[in-house]
């Protein structure tokens, strides 16, 4: 006879993209499971498990069973440079086609792991962007569930886009509306996901397809949202999905603990965390402005002027995160010959590198975050309950910011209109000027009239998501019922094995 496996038997084999926004997800996710009582194991390579090892071992400590897996990256022999072995360090797009075939690589290594793992596998959790794991989930019989950082809004406006796509029928320009949404959503093709609406270099579109087509064969969808905040959207992918789409989400909300909120995703730059405590505890509340551009995002130094002047006029104090490395120096020399940072030095702080960023949203004295609506920090800001100054540059975020906009109302654009693919930053100099930057943030963070409107939503939509996680609560439920779901594939799996 066969029984139902017992929680710590079932083992959820964790495998993340490796890039910041994708690893910083999936390791809160490798928790949030954990914190079940279920076996997690994180598949990564050395230098990306150090990112969250730390913050690993305190989960273990805690009694979770939890545990990381490394594995060796052969970026060398895919022809990336010495000790690239993250999206994040990639130089330039012109090696992206190395990047996933080095991602490629690792597929031997990993059913390798996996045939001799105890407890065995008993599904995948797999980044999208990992495509063979479809053919590791068919080769062990296991579940392969996707996630690829993306919420139901965005799933279901590219399903729709794929189909117009494939009918020819995105028009080249001017704006046009996304058919079959529960809302009116307008866009232009230039607002688009390179899916739709490729870069000019080095095109991967057949690796994009490649992934979709895996996609497909998955058994299931996980979600970094919860329920209440896109109901509608909710209903609709999982009906296209047979039902199998778990919203367990925000994921950033399973860090309880203050020191995996300040070491997560990456060595904060910022490392005097007392000085930051201090600057912040310094503001009234909801005055801060924090801003952050995610861990892609880039822009020039002629953006960067216009994004630093108008939060200089705006009045508010901020917080600006500014990147360091390969093309910065730019910005750094515009900054020490302006004077910019001198004369702001009063309410203007400047972080170089990683911040602490969910430390800093939940801070009460942060009134708006003005992002780039990568989704990780969409829901980071829909969380901390701040309102959002939307300034999208690549991807999916145009999207993320209508949602934000015109279905959540609980944002203001400061009005870019294109995207500007990674890499390309060049070709696209300064859209955005910093008379527009200040009327968004004043909008905002003003509290009268829309402001005022945006904020009191904001505030309803983080004490929602605080509720979702909470026992109970609507992302709680879907983990349970995603655990549960693996618990009987793997009860019927025996059984049927136990007939032959
Ligand atoms: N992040 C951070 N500090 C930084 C920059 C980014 O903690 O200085 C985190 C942020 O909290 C989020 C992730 O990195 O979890 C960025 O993901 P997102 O999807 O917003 O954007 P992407 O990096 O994919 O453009």
């Amino acid at each position: 006879m066969t029984t139902v496996p017992a929680l710590a038997e079932l083992n959820f084999v964790v495998i993340p993209l490796l890039s910041a926004s994708h690893l910083i997800p999936l390791a809160d996710m490798a928790k949030l499971l954990a914190q079940q009582g279920v076996t997690v194991t994180l598949v990564t390579t050395a230098l990306n498990a150090a990112r969250f090892t730390a913050a690993i071992d305190r989960a273990i400590r805690s009694g979770l069973l939890i545990r990381v897996v490394e594995l060796q990256f052969k970026g060398k022999e895919a022809g990336l440079p010495e000790g690239c072995e993250n999206h994040n360090d990639v130089p330039g797009l012109n090696y992206r086609r190395q990047f996933f075939a080095a991602i490629d690589m690792l597929q031997e290594q990993t059913e390798k792991l996996l045939e001799d793992m105890k407890p065995k596998p008993s599904c995948i959790i797999s980044d999208a962007y990992v495509a063979w794991t479809a053919d590791t989930a068919d080769k062990f019989q296991i579940p392969r569930i996707v996630f690829d950082g993306m919420s139901c809004f965005t799933q279901m406006c590219m399903h729709t886009m794929y189909i117009l796509r494939d009918q020819n029928k995105i028009p080249e320009s001017g704006t046009f509306v996304i058919p079959d949404l529960p809302d009116r959503i307008e866009v232009t093709k230039a607002q688009l996901p390179p899916h739709f609406n490729p870069a000019g270099a080095v095109s991967i579109q057949d690796i994009r397809d490649k992934i979709r087509a895996a996609e497909k064969r998955a058994y299931g969808v996980v979600i970094n949202t919860f329920e209440e905040l896109e109901q509608r959207y909710v209903d609709k992918f999982r009906r296209l999905k047979a039902g199998r789409v778990w919203c367990i989400g925000p994921l950033s909300l399973c860090n309880n603990d203050n020191l995996d909120k300040v070491q997560r995703g990456n060595k904060g730059s910022f490392d005097k965390e007392d000085i930051l405590k201090k600057w912040l505890d310094s503001w009234e509340p909801e005055t801060v402005v924090y801003a952050c551009f995610g861990s892609l995002g880039r822009i020039t130094v002629e953006q960067f002027v216009e994004l630093a002047l108008g939060l200089e006029a705006s009045g508010y104090p901020f917080i600006l995160v500014i990147k360091t490395g390969e093309g910065q120096a730019p910005i750094e020399e515009w900054i020490s010959k302006n004077g910019f940072e001198e004369r702001t030095k009063e309410r203007g702080l400047l972080i170089r590198g990683w911040s602490p960023q969910v430390v800093i949203l939940s801070h009460p004295v942060v009134g708006g975050f003005l992002t780039h609506c990568g989704w990780n920090s969409t829901v980071e800001g829909i969380s901390a309950g701040v309102p959002l100054i939307t300034w999208p540059l690549f991807a999916e975020q145009f999207l993320n910011e209508k949602l934000l906009e015109h279905v959540l109302n609980i944002a203001v654009g400061v009005g870019s209109q294109a995207i500007v693919h990674l890499g390309e930053e060049e070709k696209f100099g300064a859209q955005v000027s910093n008379n527009a930057v200040t009327d968004a943030i004043k909008k905002v963070m003003d509290k009268e009239k829309e402001g005022n409107k945006i904020r009191k939503r904001a505030r309803e939509l983080g004490e929602m998501a605080k509720r979702a996680v909470e026992d109970g609560g609507s992302s709680h439920l879907n983990v349970m019922l995603l655990i549960k779901e693996i618990q009987e594939f793997q009860l019927n799996q025996s059984a049927k094995n136990a007939l032959v």
